[in-house]
C-alpha cells in the first residue's frame, strides 16, 4: 500500500493498539472506602450512561473519542484536501440544480484515522461514517489513505449522507436523529420502551451509493483539470509524484486493458460492469486492499431502486433522470409527498384513496412500506424487489 507517500502523521501513535482509546472501567476494591465506593460507583454510571447513549445514538462520538480523532488523524496532502474540495463543489451544484439549499463542508470536517483508532471509535471494521452531531467524517486510512479515487467515492457518499434533510430529537441529556435524509427512527421514549426501530435504511443507502456512482466520474475528472493547472505553477517533489500517480491510476482504469479485466470480473462475478469501480492491474493507487477489483457500495438495494426507478418513469412519462432527481430532492428536502404519490401511481393504485392518500382500511402494506422495510443486505434487496415487481405486475395485468 502506498501510505507512506500519501501520508504524513501530524502525531506518530507508536502505541497505536485499541486498548488505547478504550475508557477505563473502575475496578472494584475491597478496601475501599464507602466515600470512595460512591465515587467509583458514580464513574461507573456515568460511563455506562456514556456507553448506553452513545449505542442509542448509533454515531456519537464521546468527548475522549472526539479528542483521540483530533490529535492522531493524518494531515492531508494536498491532493486530499484538493479532492473533498471538489467532492463538496460537485454535491453543492447537484443541491442547487435540485433547488434545494446546499450544505458546504471544509477539508477539516473530514478525519483520516489510523486504522485501529477508526475500529475502536466505530465498533467496527469499515470504511468511513458520518457524525451529524459534528458535521463531521471519520475515514478509515486503510481504505482511502493510498487512493484519492477511493477517498473520493467514500467522501462523496458521506457528505451526501450530511447533506440530508436532519431532524433531532433532545430530551434531556439525550439528543438523537429521528430522520436522517430517507431514514426514519425511532424515538428516544420508543427505545428506552426497546421499541427501537429505523425505516427506509436499505433505500437512504441505495439512494447515497447511486449518487456517488453518478458524481463520482465528474468529481474525478475536475480533480484532474484542477492538477493540470496546479502543475504549471511551484509544487514540491511529493505533491508532483501524487498527481502523477493519480493520473496514471485513471489512465490506467480507462485502457483497454482495465476494461477487459473488468468485462471478465463482470461475467465471473454477474455485477454489471459499469458498477465496477476499480480494479488491479499495476502498482499505482490501490483501492481495496483485501481484493484486486471493488465494486461501488450497496449493490443490491441500488438495484431495487433502478428498478423502481425505470417503472416509475414508464408509468408517468417522466425520464428516470427526472426520477432519479425527485428521490434526491427528497433526501435533501425531507418532503416526501411527490415521490409516494408516484410509487402508489407506479405499484398500487388501490391504495390511492380520492384525495391521494392511502384509503385507511387497506391493510396490506403499501409499496412504499415494501420499500421503507429493505435493509441493506442484498438477500433483503431482493426480496423486496420481488414484491414490487409483483405488485406491478398485478397493475400491469388491470391495465391491460
Ligand atoms: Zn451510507
Amino acid at each position: 500500500m502506498s501510505e507512506k507517500l500519501t501520508i504524513t502523521k501530524k502525531k506518530i501513535p507508536d502505541l497505536l493498539r485499541v486498548e488505547t482509546w478504550q475508557e477505563e472501567v473502575p475496578q472494584k476494591d475491597e478496601n475501599k472506602t464507602e466515600k470512595q465506593g460512591q465515587e467509583d460507583a458514580k464513574a461507573t454510571n456515568t460511563l455506562k450512561k456514556i456507553r448506553k447513549r452513545r449505542k442509542a445514538q448509533n454515531q456519537f462520538l464521546t468527548p475522549y473519542q472526539k479528542e483521540a480523532q483530533e490529535r492522531f488523524e493524518y494531515l492531508k496532502s494536498r491532493l486530499q484536501k484538493l479532492a473533498l474540495e471538489t467532492v463538496n463543489e460537485v454535491i453543492c451544484e447537484k443541491a442547487k440544480e435540485l433547488g434545494e439549499e446546499p450544505f458546504k463542508l471544509t477539508e477539516e470536517n473530514y478525519h483520516i484515522l489510523p486504522s485501529d483508532l477508526y475500529k475502536a471509535i466505530r465498533g467496527k471494521e469499515n470504511p468511513a461514517f458520518s457524525n451529524f452531531e459534528e458535521q463531521s467524517v471519520a475515514l478509515n486510512v486503510k481504505y482511502c489513505g493510498g487512493s484519492i479515487r477511493k477517498l473520493v467515492e467514500l467522501a462523496l457518499h458521506e457528505t451526501l449522507h450530511l447533506n440530508g434533510f436532519l431532524r433531532i430529537q433532545v430530551k434531556g441529556d439525550d439528543i438523537k436523529s429521528t430522520r436522517q435524509g430517507m431514514s426514519v427512527r425511532s424515538t428516544i421514549q420508543q427505545d428506552l420502551k426497546d421499541e427501537k426501530h429505523e425505516h427506509f435504511r436499505g433505500f437512504h443507502e441505495a439512494l447515497m451509493g447511486e449518487t456517488t456512482k453518478r458524481l463520482l466520474e465528474e468529481s474525478l475528472s475536475r480533480i484532474s483539470t484542477k492538477i493540470k493547472k496546479v502543475s504549471s505553477g511551484q509544487l514540491s517533489d511529493k505533491d508532483r509524484e501524487e498527481f502523477m500517480r493519480f493520473i496514471e491510476t485513471e489512465q490506467w482504469l480507462d485502457s483497454k486493458e482495465a476494461k477487459e479485466k473488468k468485462k471478465e470480473i463482470s461475467e465471473k462475478n454477474n455485477v454489471p460492469i459499469e458498477d465496477i469501480f476499480w480494479v488491479s492491474g499495476k502498482e499505482l493507487q490501490i483501492t481495496s486492499p483485501d481484493s484486486n477489483w471493488e465494486e461501488f457500495s450497496y449493490g443490491g438495494p441500488r438495484k431495487t431502486l433502478n428498478y423502481v426507478i425505470k417503472e416509475i418513469a414508464e408509468a408517468s412519462g417522466e425520464t428516470e433522470e427526472e426520477i432519479r432527481n425527485k428521490f434526491l430532492k427528497t433526501h435533501f428536502s425531507g418532503k416526501e409527498k411527490s415521490v409516494t404519490y408516484l410509487m402508489r401511481q407506479t405499484f398500487d393504485p388501490e391504495h390511492l384513496g380520492k384525495d391521494g392518500r392511502k384509503r385507511r382500511y387497506e391493510q396490506k402494506p403499501s409499496a412504499f412500506e415494501v420499500l421503507g422495510a429493505m435493509e441493506v443486505t442484498y438477500d433483503s434487496a431482493q426480496r423486496q424487489l420481488d414484491t414490487l415487481k409483483k405488485m406491478r405486475q398485478k397493475v400491469k395485468n388491470q391495465q391491460k
